[in-house]
């Protein structure tokens, strides 16, 4: 709230409760002007933004899914997310075969876009023949699509698409010849897509498909808004029929109305294995970081028992001081850092007072009790 909004306010409130609530939207603007200046966990923690707000934007899940490599396995310390991943894929998997691609028979939600999904899906089929480096792709103006091959390391082959009538759409002439001048040994797959803008329509599914089965190439569609269109449904169903699909990527925020950042990766057997980490793992560590300040992550760090006995010692600041790795807890002062050490530590040359085997930590140590 800006000053002329409090005075404004002090027609609805008394001026002293006015006067108390601008105060602390004072004190808590300051913060926020220091944090932008200097981009640093503040000393203290910012105590009325408590980390429960993390905690309740995510219900109180924290451990996530997919956290030992594999997204399906089960996470035994996180039923509830574990539970829920696999509700959610399942009723996601649903509502696709509800959306018109009835044999659909695996999907998995994913915390990336609708590219870096389909990244992911290249990067999966390079391990079955690492030979393939190819990537032919009827052209659609979206950089996404572009940029998902480049990240990947593989070459796109575009294939320009011809004019019929006012339409543009797949020249499987060229992709065929593309086929055989390439070698099917050398081609990743077949990148092909249905939601597009006009002139260009959805691509000839069924016939790409069964060009990639005759010729064993793996094809993968990016399918970023059509889940919503029947016609670009029926496209991929129809395609898997016939021929080869072997997955088809959507956008979660342009099909099922949340916010960017989630795709799923749906195929036609069970065989994609991904790596997931937490949906938004930015704003949480700021808000956490911001919460405890870095005295209340230190304490966390300090509470952390060490097995072993302890002495403290106190070196001028030497960031570098390999020393300064061994301490159980550290507390910084203007002129030096108490770190606490295991009292025999090998990493301290006591009689000499120095860190030993360290030329860049010429520190003097002292011990404190
Ligand atoms: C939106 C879109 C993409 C990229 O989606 P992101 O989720 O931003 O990666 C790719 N292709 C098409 C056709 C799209 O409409």
């Amino acid at each position: 709230m800006n000053s002329e909004n409090f005075s404004i306010s002090e027609k609805i409130v008394s001026a002293s409760n006015i006067r108390q609530g601008s105060q602390a939207h004072r004190s808590h603007e300051q913060l926020i002007r220091k944090l932008l200046d200097q981009g640093k966990c503040p000393e203290e923690g910012w105590n009325e933004m408590a980390s429960s707000l993390v905690a309740r934007r995510h219900y109180r899940l924290i451990h996530g899914i997919g956290r030992s490599g594999d997204i399906a396995a089960i996470q035994p310390k996180a039923a509830g997310s574990s539970l829920l991943s696999k509700l959610t894929n399942s009723v996601v998997l649903d509502m696709l075969k509800l959306s018109g691609v009835q044999s659909v028979a695996s999907c998995f939600v994913v915390p990336m876009a609708t590219g870096m999904s389909l990244t992911l899906c290249f990067l999966t089929l390079r391990h079955k023949r690492p030979k393939w480096r190819y990537i032919i792709w009827p052209r659609i103006d979206q950089k996404s699509c572009f940029k998902a091959m480049i990240t990947a390391g593989f070459e796109p082959v575009v294939v320009e698409n011809i004019l019929e009538g006012d339409e543009l759409r797949t020249d499987l002439e060229v992709v065929d010849r593309k086929m055989q001048e390439l070698g099917a040994e050398n081609i990743l797959c077949v990148h092909s897509t249905t939601s597009c803008f006009a002139p260009r329509v959805p691509d000839r599914l069924e016939k790409l498909a069964t060009m990639c089965a005759k010729y064993d190439i793996p094809h993968v569609v990016n399918n970023a808004y059509g889940v919503q269109s029947s016609k670009c449904m029926h496209l991929i169903q129809q395609g898997a029929r016939v021929g080869r699909i072997d997955a088809f990527v959507q956008s979660l925020d342009k099909n099922f109305m949340v916010p960017v950042g989630g795709a799923i990766i749906a195929g036609f057997n069970e065989s994609f294995i991904q790596e997931i980490t937490s949906a938004s793992p930015f704003l949480d560590v700021l808000i956490t970081l911001l919460t405890l300040g870095a005295s209340g992550y230190r304490k966390l760090l300090s509470e952390r028992k060490p097995g072993f006995e302890l002495g403290t010692v106190v070196t001028p600041l030497a960031p570098r001081c390999i020393a300064l790795d061994r301490c159980a807890s550290r507390e910084y002062s203007k002129h030096a850092i108490y770190c606490t050490i295991p009292r025999h530590s090998k990493a301290i040359d006591v009689e000499n007072q120095t860190c030993k085997g360290d030329e860049n930590c010429s520190c003097l140590l002292y011990w404190k009790f």
